[in-house]
Order: C-alpha cells, then sequence, then structure tokens
C-alpha cells in the first residue's frame, strides 16, 4: 500500500497521471532507465535532451512511491550532515559536492517553473528549527554554510522564530530564504512529461526481470518483451529487487507517512505563519501550510509497509504536541512512500561496472540529490564528464537485511526518544531561566521600594531554600539579617 493517498483534497494538487502503455515488442536503444522516480525521469530527460535514444521501464505507474508522495522542499544538502561530510571526504570535496547539492537545487528550480509545468505551485523559503538551546553550535553552522559553502542562510534567534511557529518546542532557526517548495506529484509526472518532450519512451507496468550485464549490449527481461542498450540505468530504489539484488540490499527502505488536513480556519495561521516549509534539525518533522489554511505534514516512519491511514493517529497527536491550540486536527488524507536510506546517508551515484549505472539512496532528500544524479549520469555517458566520482567514497554498503531493518528502526525509536528527551530538557532550562528572571525582577522592585532603606539581599545562586525561623534577638549594632547595606544593591533593574 506505499505511496498511495486515501482521498483527494483541494489543499493540494494532485495531477492526473496519463497512462503509458507497457513495452510490447522488443526495442534496442541507447540508454535504458530501470524506475520512473525523480532518479530514473531525470536520467532520462537529461539524456534525451544530450541526443541519446532512452527507454524508460517502470515496473507500475510514473511517481508511484515515493517520488509522487513527498512534501515537495527544495533544499541543498543531503542526507548526511555537512560536518561528517567534511570529516568523512576533506573539506575541499566537501565542498564540491556541496556545490553540486546546489546545482540540484538550481536544476529544479528551472524545471518547475509555471511555463513548463502547469500548476506546480512555486514559493520561496525554508526554516529548519532546532528542538533544543543550541545558539552557539547554529552560529558556527551558519558561518560556515555562508562562508565555505556559498549558501544564502539567516539565523533566526529564539523570538523570531517563535514569531512564526507559535511553539515552545523550537528555538533557534536557520532560514534558508532560497530555497522552495512545489507539488511534489505535479512534478514527478511534468518530468515523465518533459523527458517524453525530449524524446524519452517511458513504459509504464513494465517490470524488469533480469539483466544480462555482460557484453558490450546488455540485455534487460520484462516479461512482455526484450531491450537491449549500451548503457543501463537502476534507478529502482528499494523497489529494484530480482535485477540485482545484492544492490537492493545496500539500502535501508524506511516507510514515511504525511497528513494534508481539512481546512483548518484562522486558528491555523495563529500557529503557523511562516509560509514556507519547515523541518526540525532531528528530522522528525516536516510541515508547511497549502492552500492557505491546510497543513501538510510529515512524520511518522516505519521500516516495514503499512497502511498510509492507520498512521493517522500519530500525526494528529504530533501537530497537537507541537502547536496544542491546534487541537486534534482533522486528516483529510494520508499518503506515504518508501525511501531508500544508505548507511552512510549519501546517495549512490555512479558508475558500478562499464555500461551499469546507479542512481538511488537518496532519502529524505530526494529532489536536489535525484537532479545532480540525472546531470552527472547523462553527462558521464554523452559527454564524458566524470564529476560522479565525487560519489566514490561513498561506497555500497551491505544495509544488514532483515536484522537491519530491525535495528535501524530501534535505532529510530532511540534517536526520536533522545530527541524528544533533549527537547524536554532544553524546554526545562528556558522554564527555569525564565523563573530565575522574574525573580530577578521581582528583586529589584522590591530594591526599588525600599529605596533609601537600603537593597533586599539577592540570596546566592542555586541556594537552597530553607524555611523561616523565629529571629534571634537583635543587637544595636547589627545590620538587619534581610535588609542589605547601600553598598551591596543588586545592579541593574528588571530584566
Ligand atoms: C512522505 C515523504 C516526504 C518527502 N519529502 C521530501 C521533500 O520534501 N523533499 C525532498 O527532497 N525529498 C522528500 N522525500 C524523499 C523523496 O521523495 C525521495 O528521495 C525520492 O522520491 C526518491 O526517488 P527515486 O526515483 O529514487 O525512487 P522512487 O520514487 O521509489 O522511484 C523508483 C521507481 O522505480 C521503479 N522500479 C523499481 N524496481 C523496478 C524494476 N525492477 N523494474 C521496473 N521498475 C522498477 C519503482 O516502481 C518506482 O516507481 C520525501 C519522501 C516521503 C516518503
Amino acid at each position: 500500500m506505499t505511496g498511495t493517498s486515501t482521498s483527494a483534497a483541494d489543499g493540494l494538487n494532485r495531477g492526473a497521471s496519463p497512462f503509458r502503455e507497457r513495452l510490447g515488442s522488443d526495442l534496442d536503444v541507447d540508454i535504458c532507465v530501470v524506475g520512473a522516480g525523480l532518479a530514473g525521469l531525470t536520467v532520462a530527460r537529461e539524456a534525451a535532451r544530450l541526443g541519446a535514444s532512452v527507454a524508460v521501464l517502470e515496473g507500475r505507474q510514473i511517481g508511484w512511491n515515493a517520488s509522487g508522495h513527498h512534501l515537495g522542499t527544495v533544499m541543498p544538502g543531503f542526507g548526511l550532515p555537512i560536518a561528517d561530510l567534511i570529516e568523512r571526504v576533506g573539506f575541499d570535496d566537501a565542498r564540491e559536492l556541496w556545490a553540486l547539492s546546489r546545482e540540484g537545487v538550481e536544476y529544479v528550480r528551472a524545471t518547475a517553473t509555471e511555463e513548463l509545468i502547469p500548476g506546480i505551485g512555486y514559493s520561496e523559503g525554508a526554516l529548519e528549527v532546532s528542538n533544543v538551546d543550541v545558539g552557539e553550535t547554529l552560529i558556527g553552522r551558519l558561518q560556515m554554510l555562508a562562508e565555505d559553502f556559498s549558501t544564502e542562510v539567516e539565523g533566526w534567534q529564539v523570538d523570531r522564530v517563535r514569531s512564526v511557529l507559535r511553539t515552545r518546542r523550537y528555538f533557534h532557526g536557520i532560514h534558508y530564504p532560497k530555497a522552495f517548495q512545489i507539488d511534489g506529484r505535479r512534478y514527478v509526472h511534468g518530468l515523465a512529461e518533459l523527458a517524453t518532450r525530449a524524446g524519452a519512451r517511458i513504459f509504464e507496468d513494465t517490470p524488469v526481470v533480469s539483466i544480462d550485464f555482460s557484453g558490450i549490449r546488455k540485455r534487460i527481461v520484462t516479461p512482455s518483451a526484450k531491450l537491449r542498450a549500451g548503457h543501463i540505468v537502476l534507478a529502482g530504489n528499494v523497489h529494484l529487487g530480482a535485477p540485482l539484488k545484492r544492490l537492493s540490499d545496500t539500502l535501508l527502505p524506511v516507510w514515511r507517512y504525511a497528513a494534508l488536513t481539512e481546512p483548518l480556519g484562522e486558528g491555523l495561521s495563529e500557529a503557523v505563519a511562516f509560509s514556507g516549509s519547515v523541518t526540525d534539525s532531528d528530522g522528525i518533522d516536516h510541515f508547511r501550510v497549502v492552500g492557505g489554511d491546510r497543513l501538510l505534514w510529515a512524520s511518522p516512519e516505519t521500516t516495514w509497509d503499512a497502511r498510509p491511514q492507520r498512521l493517522s493517529g500519530a500525526v494528529q497527536r504530533r501537530i497537537a504536541t507541537m502547536f496544542p491550540k491546534l487541537g486534534k486536527v482533522p486528516i483529510a488524507e494520508m499518503f506515504g512512500g518508501a525511501v531508500g536510506v544508505t548507511v552512510h546517508g549519501m546517495p549512490q551515484i555512479g558508475q558500478l561496472r562499464r555500461g551499469l549505472w546507479v542512481a538511488s539512496g537518496f532519502g529524505r532528500h530526494g529532489l536536489n540529490t535525484s537532479a545532480i544524479a540525472g546531470q552527472l549520469i547523462a553527462r558521464s555517458i554523452l559527454w564524458g564528464d566524470d564529476r560522479w566520482r565525487l560519489f566514490s567514497p561513498f561506497e555500497l554498503v551491505w544495509a544488514g537485511g532483515t536484522t537491519g531493518r530491525v535495528a535501524g528502526h530501534l535505532i529510530s525509536l532511540w534517536a526520536r526518544g533522545a530527541s524528544s528527551a533533549a527537547g524536554v530538557l532544553a524546554r526545562y532550562r528556558e522554564g527555569a531561566r525564565a523563573k530565575e528572571r522574574r525573580r530577578e525582577a521581582r528583586l529589584a522592585e522590591a530594591n526599588l521600594k525600599a529605596g533609601t532603606r537600603g537593597a533586599v539581599r539577592r540570596p546566592p545562586p542555586g541556594a537552597a531554600r530553607v524555611p523561616p525561623r523565629a529571629p534571634a534577638p537583635m543587637r544595636d549594632d547589627e545590620p538587619h539579617p534581610h535588609i542589605s547595606q547601600e553598598s551591596e544593591r543588586i545592579p541593574g533593574g528588571p530584566v
């Protein structure tokens, strides 16, 4: 049931897919692409634009999995955090990889125009918010992104974040003014249309059941016909299966689910006044307002294929936790899809052996990274551009099979639990600081009132509260224990 939605809704544009025939007779092409998701279609479009004859074989329908069921946020970067990327490949290569990820963003921006894909619903701005109070870390990251990685970013203080997202759950934020969002379903069908216009042929309902890689011309077998090609691009994501099981086994399939709510009225703009996408730094929640008064919200994940409807309660609870004023929101539609997560967090882009290419493992960052794959692979086959080698350090690593899935699920549960515990701690600290500030304000006020009579003594920070005792008899030359001398007045007014 992956990649399905429970009902149509007006808030999100769901473009209908024209039916494309299955492969009915044998064919000979330059390039055969397996899989008509974002990755396969981008490779096909780019290769056809460069003059190759291309056939795309899709086992089901265009975009039936993750590519037709995502939130449409387009940002630079990869699943692997930037600091880990530098550690893994060094600063210079990390910069080059990051530049490719920005190129991927620009590719989607140039493709997702009203002229090329009508109804694409382009809007700008994305905010990455922190669930914990980590101002210093954030400033370091901002500097690195802006100065070393040429990415336009703004740091938002807690107050600014909370002025547009009315929840105590979020602290600082990084605003990407040039990130954007689009209607995901329109985009994948638009890509298919553009690939077809460029000359590629797309066949649906045509699963590839086996491939003979030997020889210069490779042979591809489908239930109804055979195909011969000089190059094969495997863009089947986690469903590739039989043609190269060992490749599928290098991906941990993670099913991610999202909800589109019913219209929520004015209450929504009071809770969420940011028009772009919001993601949290732990990768748990991802949401945005669509159609003016609906929420599109992705959060729950499983390592097995569940019916999206079963996760609607989880999304409702999550929204109510983050924005209690919204309460239990009515859900209009649930959808989801399987993303392929690699062990190292980077996509699989490159040549496995002569004429055999891979474009998969895009995780939750599929729009910009599949665009990179499409361009690099097409240009390498047709122009000899070898920049895909930047991805070579990220080898195909076995994801651990069933044990890996169980472990993946446990790690995900643990990470979500740890993130929520860190959030609780951050909010507790914030509450304690606010309480301390209020106490100081009261103290300063009391001092003002006390005027020339002297200031009220401030208890040392962290002093234990002790129950009041009956005062001991006082001598005339002793200062009053609860009224300090003028020289001890606490400086400053209320904070
Ligand atoms: C809820 C959700 C929200 C997301 N939000 C975002 C977002 O906002 N931004 C972002 O960048 N990314 C997002 N993603 C991630 C993004 O959707 C994926 O990374 C991307 O769609 C993966 O594309 P793909 O082409 O690799 O895979 P797929 O979409 O899985 O396409 C692969 C295709 O290959 C076909 N196939 C497989 N094996 C065979 C075979 N043997 N023969 C023929 N055909 C075969 C399959 O049928 C499938 O159609 C989200 C994902 C989900 C689930």
